[in-house]
């Protein structure tokens, strides 16, 4: 059992941080729901690359979950993560409970518009107001200097850069690239979820996306190739597609056809786990 200092208080975090910044170290935030795997931790090593002392934070957001079930599925072993933080180099650990976060009487929510018009946006009405807002609150309370994040949630990525440059917080958002399985599968809390028959169904989603790229990169209409993926993905046994679109990477609306900035996105159910993944089409 590796040791690493935990927090769980607003109060407490401010204590520890404050400290550091006043000797001048450089604060890096790797804000998570737990449940962490690789990808979580190139998010820590990559702050710990480019900032002097990290804080993680474990936080399941019930304000970012549409569904009260995804909720309750949601996986928790906070022993395990806590030890993994330590053995990738974290400094910090805050892990607030819900009743810290949100106070009796708590009201306040943050927007971003216009990026949140698709994609996940429709498909999981108020994900994106409960991650803009739980986002806002860990910046304001930890302070730090920078902060990373997936492009696994590409479209959240993309959210959370806005709400940054909007509300002129001074922090530094590092987008990490998505760490895969070896057969594709982006790594996610939620693949634990996967039976043995499901999760050989998940990876048919990086592959069946991969065959529409390279079929986009080549400038191709889009409508053909993306229905073509989507009844791909049923017919290897998801259970319902929320969308494969081809979105500009910028403004995350839908595009015809690839050009420069393109991105390929897609969700898509698996029993009762929701995936989802994105690549790049054309730098
Ligand atoms: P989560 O715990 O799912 O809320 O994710 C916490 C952070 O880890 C977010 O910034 C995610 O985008 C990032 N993340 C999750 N999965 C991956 C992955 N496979 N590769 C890179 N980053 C990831």
């Amino acid at each position: 059992m590796l040791k690493i200092d935990v927090v769980r208080s607003v109060a407490a975090l401010r204590a520890v941080v404050r400290p550091q910044k006043r000797e001048g170290k450089r604060i890096g935030l790797v804000p998570t729901m737990g449940a962490l795997h690789q990808g979580h931790l190139e998010l820590v090593k990559t702050a710990r690359r480019m900032s002097d002392f990290v804080v993680a934070t474990i936080f399941v957001n019930p304000l970012q979950f549409n569904a009260s079930a995804d909720l309750a599925a949601y996986p928790r072993d906070e022993a395990t993560d806590l030890n993994l933080l330590a053995a990738t180099g974290a400094d910090l650990v805050f892990v607030p409970s819900v009743g810290e976060m949100y106070p009796k009487g708590f009201a306040t929510q943050v927007r971003v518009t216009g990026l949140t018009d698709h994609l996940d946006g429709p498909a999981r009405p108020g994900h994106f107001e409960g991650v803009a807002t739980v986002v806002t609150k860990l910046f304001t309370q930890a302070e730090p200097d920078l902060a990373c994040f997936g492009e696994k949630d590409f479209q959240q990525l993309q959210v959370i850069r806005r709400m940054t440059r909007d509300l002129d917080l001074p922090i530094e958002i590092v987008g990490v690239p998505t760490v895969r399985e070896p057969d594709g599968l982006a790594m996610s809390s939620r693949n634990r979820n996967l039976s043995e028959a499901e999760r050989k169904i998940a990876a048919r989603l990086p592959e069946i996306l991969g065959r529409a790229i390279a079929q986009l990169a080549a400038g191709a209409p889009a409508a053909p190739i993306l229905d073509a993926a989507r009844a791909a993905l049923l017919a290897a046994g998801f259970d319902r597609v929320d969308y494969v679109e081809l979105c500009d990477r910028d403004t995350l609306h839908p595009l015809a056809a690839a050009r420069p900035g393109s991105r390929l996105f897609a969700a898509a159910h698996l029993g009762r786990t929701r995936l989802i993944d994105n690549w790049p089409v054309l730098p």
